[in-house]
């Protein structure tokens, strides 16, 4: 299938070829995601690269091949961490309706609407300069996490503002976790940073392009940031920066200290992530429910790493956290 590498505003990275291990529908879909409104049928040698007659697909036709494997790419990866078949929050006996996929326009959110089954993409701006959410992989991942979340931890799609807010890291790092899982992107990272990960690049920031009108290539959020925790903040993204702030550095320290035993930095950006992310879905799914802060997720957190090397306890204090 042909998707956007990461998205329209990284012009070094365009499209590319992705494969997939599943049965894929025309539409396309199968039995977790519709593409609403579209019925692209499968092209040449039956893959959803070009039309069976070697013309490309339409634009449309390729923003729906481009969001339905890039969501499905989402579900598979956290499929894999929690080695568990992904289900949605309204199936009952492994089946139900699949989550419906809208590329609408003229709006600009990108929000998951569970009484609704679905998640929106819209297309924003004048006519001549659309933005399309539907392009970015970090918001079909953000918004994917919430559906997958939903089933898994739903508590941290519904508790109070601090609660939710870790819901929305869970989200971002979603985001994070795609550019891990991808060996080439891992490469980009590296590329970009100079082997320095405390410089921003792709896998940090979240959202670009999607930031800001004025600014082309502004991000939304990101993961290199200074943010402290406070108690009474009331916009649970004040928590999720905190804690992907504080999670982002974990990650830079099991890199550097893989440093001595690997020697090439895409491989151990690649091999760190996988760690990195088992961590992370770990001290996840062990919150205590309903309502989780972000204390409590610190303490999974210093159980996990318990035997290593890192010093987590000074990470968290020097977000407030503990
Ligand atoms: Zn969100």
């Amino acid at each position: 299938m042909i998707i956007w590498n990461q998205g329209e505003f990284y012009p070094g990275l365009g499209k590319k070829i992705v494969e997939l291990n599943n049965v894929v529908d025309p539409g396309p879909s199968d039995s977790l995601i519709k593409i609403d409104g579209f019925t692209v049928s499968p092209g040449k040698d039956g893959h959803f690269v070009e039309q069976t007659d070697g013309n490309p697909y339409s634009e449309d036709e390729l923003d729906a091949i481009h969001t339905y494997a890039t969501t499905r790419m989402v579900i598979n990866l956290f499929g894999n961490l929690i080695e568990k078949q992904i289900q949605w929050s309204w199936w009952k006996d492994g089946e139900g309706d699949p989550l419906l996929i809208k590329i609408r326009s003229n709006d600009i959110h990108a929000r998951y609407i569970k009484d609704q089954k679905c998640i929106e993409l819209d297309n924003y701006g004048p006519q001549d300069s659309l933005i399309h959410n539907c392009r970015c992989v970090d918001l079909i991942a953000h918004e994917t996490a919430h559906a997958i979340l939903d089933r898994l931890m739903p508590h941290l799609n519904a508790g109070n503002v601090e609660t939710k807010g870790i819901g929305e890291a869970f989200c971002d790092l979603a985001a994070i976790f795609m550019v891990l899982s991808q060996k080439d992107l891992c490469a980009y990272a590296i590329e970009e940073t100079k082997g320095d990960l405390m410089q921003s690049s792709i896998l940090s920031l979240y959202g670009v392009g999607h930031g800001d009108e004025q600014n082309q290539f502004k991000e939304i959020r990101n993961a290199i940031n200074n943010t402290t925790y406070k108690s009474d903040s009331w916009s649970p993204y004040d928590y999720s920066q905190v804690l992907i702030g504080m999670l982002y550095e974990i990650l830079i320290a099991l890199f550097e200290e893989n440093r001595a035993s690997t020697k090439n930095d895409v491989e151990n950006l690649y091999q760190s992530g996988q760690h990195w992310m088992q961590a992370i879905v770990h001290t996840f799914r062990h919150c205590p429910v309903p309502n989780t802060d972000i204390a409590d997720y610190g303490q999974q957190l210093i159980q996990f790493f318990d035997k290593g090397s890192l010093d987590i306890k000074n990470l968290l204090a020097k977000r407030n956290i503990l």
